[in-house]
């Protein structure tokens, strides 16, 4: 059988959700698809030369506006693989709530080999040729950073926009994932792995769901091997060893790292990246062969690379009873298939990387209301804290002891707003899965997911009679 592209394996998810929620076929095709995708090839002036990039914006569902996804740096994007990212943007964005539709931009590009003054070059044209065909703008199209792009990225692209539109007072808001002196939020840099965390802990606290794939309730003393050491890959590894987990292993690019005792993620994470690779961690076993890292023994494996890293060649060879996907479409279909009937559990990628476009959901708001989280009520809480400790003092004749009076008195700042607005938004998006698992006899959590949101989409789609 012929390998699928990425976009076919999503698309075969999207019919496998399909046929659960016995939607008509004329719905589900208008979801199923893009609505409209751009290629852009445009000339940069490097050292002299002049240089062509290619890049593409899709949009898949534009229900709900702006549409939103993250714009990709990386040698091998191409349209298939845009157009699939940007159909996982609209249905993550319906499984955790985002009134967003769907898109995804990417470059191809090997950032590696362009210094930081081409790259800004390169990205204030590609950003002026997406402005010109209306393919970014605060109402319409917000990109945030994804594979090979940063917040360095996200400011030239708001400085850009800024420059062509100086009347668009909403400016701030065509792009998220910023630095925060550019109107960026406290945390989006952790969010994804941070929403990683919180949709394994989440998972683990539930008995039935533990139990079906032979886990114990909990995060301490769980072994994990993570694919994938950049943003995502990082995050999530730190926030579930300060939990208590033990990273077991690390595979990229040039290979793969273990130590059965636990790896210090932090130090790792600094020896890494002096030199962009993980043979120079520290005490740690090496394998060239990056692969096998998929294979080692674990209890959940978090694939944060690419996509279809697990296939129907090595799925047979898993050893993880839990696989998160922290990465967009890592497990292909047939792999899906095969992973399920070894009874092996999925956190599907549409649920548990949503914490990203959560948080870009909140910092889009913040742009757009002009104020940060907290600086109309800060002073406010703190003071309702003071006069309750006093109330109770006064009416019980006691005196509280002062850790408990700091408790009482904490007020919160932006990050503890988005910590808890992106914890809530996990819970609530699993209990919700879960719910439509029942409700449409699935399987498994991914058909669910895809349930769950093809059903909101299509719903939005029958009440404005598009
Ligand atoms: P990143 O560029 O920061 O990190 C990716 C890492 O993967 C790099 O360290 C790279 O060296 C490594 N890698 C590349 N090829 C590999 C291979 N074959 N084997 C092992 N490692 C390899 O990217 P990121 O932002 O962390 O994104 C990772 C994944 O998470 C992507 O699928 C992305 O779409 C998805 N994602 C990212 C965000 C976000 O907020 N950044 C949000 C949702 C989903």
């Amino acid at each position: 059988m012929a390998k699928l592209s990425f976009l076919e394996n999503v698309d075969q998810m999207f019919d496998a959700a399909v046929s659960a929620l016995g939607l008509s076929d004329d719905i589900a095709s208008q979801i199923r698809g893009c609505n409209s995708v751009i290629q852009l090839r445009f000339p940069v002036q490097l050292n002299g030369k002049l240089e062509v990039f290619t890049g593409w914006r899709a949009v898949h569902s534009d229900h709900q506006l702006p549409v939103k996804g993250g714009i990709r740096y990386a040698p091998v994007v191409c349209q298939d693989e845009v157009e699939a990212l940007a159909a996982l943007m609209s249905y993550k964005c319906a499984v955790v709530d985002i009134p967003f539709g769907g898109a995804k931009g990417g470059l191809a590009i090997d950032p590696s080999k362009y210094s930081t003054e081409d790259l800004e070059k390169i990205t204030r044209k590609f950003a002026r040729e997406l402005i010109k065909k209306a393919y970014l703008s605060p109402a319409e199209n917000v990109p945030a950073p994804d594979m090979g792009t940063n917040e360095k990225t996200m400011a030239w692209i708001y400085d850009e926009y800024q420059n062509l539109r100086p009347d668009d007072i909403n400016a701030m808001g065509c792009v998220t994932g910023k630095p925060k002196t550019l109107g960026g939020i406290s945390f989006r840099t952790e969010a994804t792995g941070k929403g990683v965390f919180f949709g394994i802990e989440y998972f683990l606290s539930k008995d039935e769901l533990v139990r079906e794939v032979k886990l114990t309730t909990g995060i301490e003393e769980k072994r994990i091997v993570v694919q994938g050491f950049g943003n995502v890959g990082y995050y999530s590894a730190f926030f579930l060893a300060e939990a208590g987990a033990k990273i077991v292993g690390i595979a990229e690019k040039d290979g793969f790292v273990y130590n059965d005792d636990g790896i210090d993620i932090k130090q790792a994470k600094i020896e890494f990246d002096e030199r962009s690779s993980i043979r120079n961690v520290s005490n740690v076993k090496y394998q060239e062969d990056s692969r096998l890292g998929l294979e080692y023994a674990c209890d959940i494996l978090i694939p944060a690379a690419l996509e279809g890293q697990i296939t129907a060649e090595n799925a047979p060879r898993i050893k993880a009873k839990l696989i998160a996907e922290a990465a967009n479409g890592p497990i292909t279909q047939e792999a899906d298939k095969i992973l399920l009937e070894r009874g092996r559990g999925i956190l599907p990628d549409i649920y548990l990387n949503a914490g990203g476009v959560t948080v870009s959901y909140f910092e889009w708001i913040k742009n757009l209301s002009h104020i940060r989280f907290g600086r109309m009520d800060k002073k406010q809480e703190e003071m309702r804290g003071i006069k309750i400790i006093e109330a109770f003092e006064r009416v019980n004749k006691i005196k509280l002891p002062k850790d408990l009076k700091d408790q009482l008195q904490l007020s919160t700042d932006e990050t503890d707003v988005i910590k808890s607005g992106l914890a809530d938004t996990m819970r609530n998006a699993l209990d919700n899965i879960i719910e439509a698992k029942e409700k449409y006899k699935t399987t498994d959590l991914r058909t669910a997911a895809y349930a769950l949101a093809i059903e909101k989409i299509a719903n939005y789609y029958t009440l404005v009679g598009h």
